[in-house]
């Protein structure tokens, strides 16, 4: 199956989001930004929206999700147990100038360890790696060797557990899960922010990303 796939960096930061498609349809993962700037995305490209996932409930990966999934009338999907950072992230969009989630916003259908079918024919495994929010979970396209892993781990760090919902105990226990799990190292792992990476170059270059459990006291 001949699949596309976009980084793209909507306005106004630098929240990684992805828009897989086939032929003209497409998924998004993590819609950031403004509704009407992905209207202009998706017109550019001539594309029809079918779903959007999410990787956690933080509002710089979930913004756009609700009014999308109204507008084009398409499911959108986040672990449930993220549903209650959702509306409290408010405060941080009107920081950058986004609209707020609305009180009676369209609900997510539930995403959980399983695998989902997001075109018919391409198969992608959901993985629970709770620690940066409760409900975090990667995607794994296991027959075209990518895994989007939202803010788990990045380049070189780690994704902040501070935020409600986080759990640094957690967090590292679902990075050494991660490692256990032997992805293939030419696997490219799309992060939730910053450069895409390896498995390979995560374990070269990511000193957190390894089999032991190591609390950093800080960063
Ligand atoms: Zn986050």
């Amino acid at each position: 199956m001949q699949i596309r796939i976009e980084t793209l960096r909507m306005p106004p930061k630098s929240t990684n989001s992805v828009l897989v498609s086939v032929g003209n349809e497409c998924v998004i993962f993590d819609a950031w930004g403004k509704v009407s700037d992905w209207d202009n995305a998706l017109n550019n490209r001539g594309y029809n929206l079918r779903a959007i996932y999410a990787t956690h409930g933080h509002s710089d990966h979930i913004s756009a999700a609700p009014g999308l999934a109204e507008k084009y009338n398409v499911p959108w999907y986040l672990n449930h147990k993220d549903l209650e950072i959702v509306l409290p992230g408010n405060s941080y969009l009107g920081y950058f100038d986004i609209p707020e989630i609305p009180d009676d916003y369209k609900k997510p259908l539930d995403l959980s360890d399983g695998e989902i079918e997001i075109f018919p024919g391409l198969p992608v495994k959901v993985i629970e790696y709770p620690g940066h929010s409760k409900g975090c979970v990667v995607f794994y396209f296991y027959q075209q060797g990518i895994l989007i892993v939202g803010d788990l781990i990045f380049q070189e760090s780690f994704g902040r557990y501070d935020y409600p919902g986080g759990d640094g105990d957690e967090l590292f226990t679902s990075i050494t899960s991660m490692y256990n799990k032997n992805f293939p190292d030419d696997t490219i792992v799309i992060h939730g922010h910053g450069n895409d990476t390896t498995i390979k170059w995560l374990k070269e270059n990511n000193k957190y990303f390894k089999q032991h459990r190591d609390l950093p006291s800080e960063d």
